[in-house]
């Protein structure tokens, strides 16, 4: 049993001696004191069926023995900062990624998250190829530092500090987007986005395969391979950010670009590679590689051996136990159900996404989390996810729709 400070407790510390920045999301948060695969537990010992993962950081499950195993082993063995010696689990786990990536793209960068490895990417691509402006979709989430808070495209998450050499491309949303599903005509945006907005040439350009925090949207399809032609074509590099989507969330295949038949020159990723603990990459070519050892460069914890340690034990475990096919099925599965949902509630508008990064949106009125317009239910259960916590998470949210 629980024997530590009550809600009240933490939430006056929280008030008192925390940042306000992130507070305001809850007016009554839970008090969550432990985790178990795909589910959370109160202080009093209540039971939660947890489909968001933390924002698609839990993969594995929550607290997996075998990835909690490999972290305590080696936080028992080593811990240390990542430059300056040699230490086989940054190795290892590095090539271990590179086995799980199409083409040239073998060579990684760890980080500590995301955002740090958008970051990298953006500048590794303006560096490669001596050009400043990058192009991004309206509505993604790339991070909040400088570079990657001016990629990112909602107001919401934006503050005015210079975000410079970015410009936003029309999202090809097939649900609200301009054009509907017709991939040519947003292509065809990013096109006019190099002619009147640049000198013709790119640095690159950067993209979720399905917009996480943006209310799960997926783009057109079709619409990837053309933006990335358009954006060879004038000298960019091509950025997926797999933060979200990655590490075999969509189920159909392990990498979220897989599913739109692109290879993309840089991948960055975070959340879920490291089931929980503070972990990124960007993983490209070694000619793309290669423009990091113009000056010194260095992460001091990125890649640190327990981090690594844990994401190699995560790559194993979703093997071992066939995690990305059970993204694929129970995740199919689900959408089916919620799809019979939508012909029962007219409130629901849209259900949308593929594997285990699942989007509800409803019409008219405003609740749930995700989106421009906070009214997507954004599901991305751990993988571990089973076809019984989607018919107790259909029933639910029945129930729930049933009473509005
Ligand atoms: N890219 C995507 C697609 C994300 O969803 C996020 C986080 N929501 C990030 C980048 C930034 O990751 P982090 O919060 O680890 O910096």
């Amino acid at each position: 049993p629980y024997d530590g400070p009550s809600a009240a407790e933490i939430a006056r510390k929280r008030a008192e001696f925390l940042s306000p920045s992130l507070f305001h999301f809850y007016s009554k948060p839970l008090n969550i004191v432990e985790g178990k695969m795909q589910y959370l537990f109160d202080e009093r010992g209540r039971r939660y069926l947890d489909a968001f993962a933390g924002i698609a950081t839990v993969c594995c499950g929550h607290c997996h023995p075998d990835v909690v195993g490999a972290i305590t082993a080696q936080a028992g063995r080593l811990q240390h900062s990542t430059v300056l010696y040699l230490n086989h689990a940054i190795a290892d786990f590095a090539e271990a990624l590179a086995s799980k990536m199409p083409g040239d793209l073998k060579v990684v960068f760890f980080t500590n998250s995301g955002t740090e490895a958008n970051e990298l990417a953006i500048m590794m691509a303006r560096l490669y190829t001596g050009s400043h402006d990058i192009i991004s979709l309206r509505n993604s989430y790339h991070g909040n530092a400088a570079g990657t808070m001016g990629a990112t495209a909602q107001k919401n998450w934006k503050f005015s500090v210079i975000q410079s050499g970015v410009h936003h491309a029309v999202n090809p949303d097939p649900y609200r987007g301009a054009f509907g599903s017709d991939a040519d005509k947003y292509a065809r945006d990013v096109q006019e986005i190099i002619e009147f907005g640049t000198t013709g040439q790119v640095a690159g350009f950067i993209s979720e395969a399905i917009q996480g925090v943006g209310g799960i949207v997926e783009l057109s399809p079709g619409y990837l391979p053309l933006a990335y032609e358009t954006v060879r074509n004038a000298g960019g590099l091509c950025i997926a950010d797999e933060v979200q989507a990655g590490f075999a969330r969509v189920g159909s295949h392990f990498w979220g670009f897989e599913t739109h038949g692109v290879v993309p020159d840089i991948v960055t990723m975070a959340k879920g590679i490291g089931n929980g603990i503070p972990l990124g990459a960007v993983v490209t070519t070694p000619e793309i590689a290669r423009v990091l050892t113009r000056r010194c460069y260095f992460n001091t914890f990125g890649g640190n051996p327990v981090c690594t340690a844990g994401g190699l034990a995560v790559l194993r475990v979703l093997e071992k136990e066939g995690l990305q096919e059970n993204a694929h099925a129970v995740g199919s599965y689900l959408k089916d159900r919620l799809r019979a949902l939508q012909d029962k509630h007219e409130i629901i508008g849209d259900v949308r996404g593929t594997g285990f990064m699942l989007g509800v949106e409803l019409m008219g009125v405003l609740v749930g989390k995700g989106g421009f317009y906070g009214n997507v239910f954004r599901i991305t259960p751990p993988l571990c996810f089973t076809k019984e916590d989607a018919d107790f998470f259909v029933a639910v949210m029945d129930a729930a729709l049933s009473k509005l």
